[in-house]
């Protein structure tokens, strides 16, 4: 049954990639062997969490090994404006013992009895992971059962991680919304301008900087899902008149499947970037026009546009003289591969790289629009290529998720999060703003040319063209007395690179002084002044400490150095890692 639900979702007809090819190649799905020891993005189990844990008042239940879920809290920075019930998630946590006594049905069924008596959820997602769905554990039965004996709807998603991919489990997701949730619920409230927004996932609350546009225009959103979502608007989404589709490769199956049961049209469009964003709200007032809503919202909606774009291209003209002509290497995929594309380049940015990895054929065809004369696609960049590419300066910046940021921090180079972990919201006029500042913060950080700056020695750890000398000082001495820790010479005091390098912190004094010792650094020193004694020091960190004086080598003896040199001659540092 599991096969043909995968099967069914692998043959979606609107999934852009899918048009592209032939029945046998559709048949064959999307699934690729991973490579052995990459990260590989998540599994089917993860992909449908992904899509459904933002639903903000259900509870989350995840029947396996607690493994599986590993820490929920945050994991996304979807945003809530109600519950947080969602952030906390539940897992049967299923051991050996409830494995080889089939034990695990049971235990599910008590998790959600508890979970329903402590917490009052709207509903509980219920995923299968690969564990209870090789074991056999029938959820789909428990999970009726337990929503007829408790009054609550309680959904199974046949997420096994081993099914496929993330991507393949955020259309999992969409197929359980479709079978179990959407058309529960009839509301009303229902009117003429209600829409579905799919795929948005309110990170870092950027949809609440698109909602306030849709109300203004009159436009209700019914339903975001999954981002701020709760479950009785998905329950009751059937009675929108339009669908749009932000994130086209998770949940293009459940607007397409929604057009044929429902009706309702929908399109694809982004709310990143100015011009991306009018055009949305342009063709989401055309398809409510269509449907039945008052013809003026058209007017309405241009009125908005002209004013909101005029408001963002005004606070974006002081960035244009600092961002033109800076290159950008986008390292994301899916439909910021072209929307971040428009959204930089009407800055007067240039894109040297956009990563296709998740794109569909719609989103490559939108980059060759965009970037006419050279669109600079790659599908997927080994970090070795990456590193090369940044360490060689043939970017200034690199947008991407967090997975690669090391990469740049490594080749010295600015980098944004733009991906789910990001904590500034980049939706609508006012996302658009605060990504063109955050990318001015990232590349004009003071921190690049500090760490750019040459090292004052060189691969064999000698001072490069470097005097290091002592200043004569004449301030007086903060100890007692105004005495000093020991008489001090002509030109002695603290020591300073005489080089045309920023500065860098003084060497620093010892932190444990020796008994009966004073130490004295610059003029904010502590005096630690221990009493002393005319015996000699016996103990025994007095011993360790004088063994250690005795065997410390003289790193710039040209013989230990050789003998070093020679030593490590063979190391491979390809072997530390990618780059
Ligand atoms: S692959 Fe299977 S075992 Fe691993 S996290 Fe996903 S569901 Fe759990």
């Amino acid at each position: 049954m599991l096969k043909d639900k995968v099967k069914a979702l692998f043959e979606e007809p609107a999934c852009g990639k899918n048009q592209a090819k032939s029945e046998k190649d559709r048949k064959a799905g999307c699934s690729k062997p991973l490579t052995p020891g990459a990260a590989a993005g998540g599994c089917a189990f993860d992909g449908a969490k992904i899509a459904l844990q933002p639903v903000t008042d259900a509870a989350h239940l995840i029947h396996g090994p607690l493994a599986c879920e590993g820490n929920s809290w945050d994991n996304r920075g979807s945003g809530s404006s109600g519950s947080d019930l969602w952030r906390r998630s539940f897992t049967t946590d299923l051991t050996e013992l409830d494995i080889v006594t089939g034990t695990g049905e049971k235990k599910l069924y008590k998790a959600i009895r508890e979970i329903t008596q402590r917490f009052s959820p709207a509903a509980v997602f219920v995923y299968a992971t690969c564990v209870t769905a090789l074991i056999g554990d029938d959820i789909d039965a428990v999970c009726k059962a337990a929503a007829a004996k408790y009054g609550v709807p309680v959904i199974p998603v046949q997420s096994a991680g081993f099914v496929g991919s993330k991507n393949l489990g955020n259309k999992i997701a969409g197929q359980a919304l479709l079978d179990h949730v959407i058309g529960t619920v009839e509301p009303d409230d229902v009117g003429p301008t209600d829409v579905v927004i799919l795929g948005e996932f309110n990170l870092a609350g950027e949809f609440w900087q698109v909602k306030p546009l849709l109300d203004r225009l009159g436009i209700k959103v019914r339903a975001c899902v999954p981002g701020d979502a709760r479950y009785a608007e998905i329950a009751a989404a059937h009675t929108a008149r339009a669908t749009m589709v932000v994130c086209s490769t998770a949940l293009v199956g459940l607007a397409r499947q929604m057009q044929e049961r429902w009706g309702i049209p929908y399109f694809e469009g982004s709310f990143y970037g100015v011009l991306d964003t009018s055009e949305s709200l342009r063709q989401m007032a055309k398809l409510l026009v269509a449907r039945g809503a008052p013809a003026d919202l058209i007017d309405r909606t241009e009125a908005l546009v002209a004013e909101e774009e005029a408001r963002a291209f005004a606070r974006l003209e002081p960035y244009k003289a600092r961002l033109a002509g800076k290159r950008v290497l986008l390292n994301t995929g899916g439909v910021k591969s072209w929307s971040v594309v428009a959204a930089l380049m009407e800055v007067g940015m240039d894109i040297v790289g956009t990563s296709v990895k998740k794109s569909t054929a719609e989103d490559r065809e939108r980059i060759k629009i965009l970037m006419r004369e050279d669109p600079h696609m790659f599908e997927s960049m080994a970090p070795r290529d990456l590193y090369r590419m940044l360490a060689d300066g043939e970017a200034d910046i690199m947008l991407s998720g967090g997975r690669t940021q090391f990469i740049a921090l490594k080749a010295r180079t600015p980098w944004l999060d733009i991906n789910q972990e990001r904590v500034h919201p980049y939706g609508g006029y006012d996302g658009m703003v605060e990504l063109v500042k955050q990318i001015d913060i990232a590349l004009h950080n003071p921190i690049w040319t500090q760490v750019r700056t040459p090292a004052p020695w060189d691969a064999d750890g000698y001072l490069i063209e470097t005097v290091v000398s002592f200043p004569a000082t004449d301030a007086p001495s903060p100890l007692p007395g105004g005495e000093r820790s020991r008489p001090q010479r002509a030109g002695e005091g603290v020591p300073t690179l005489e080089r045309d390098v920023p500065p860098h912190p003084a060497p620093s004094a010892p932190t444990s002084p020796h008994r009966g010792e004073v130490m004295e650094v610059g003029a904010t020193a502590t005096v630690h002044q221990l009493p002393s004694t005319a015996e000699p020091d016996v103990s025994f960190a007095a011993r360790h400490r004088k063994k250690f004086a005795e065997s410390r080598v003289e790193n710039s003896d040209p013989d230990y150095l050789a003998r070093h040199r020679k030593k490590f001659k063979t190391t491979d540092a390809d072997d530390m890692g990618e780059c």
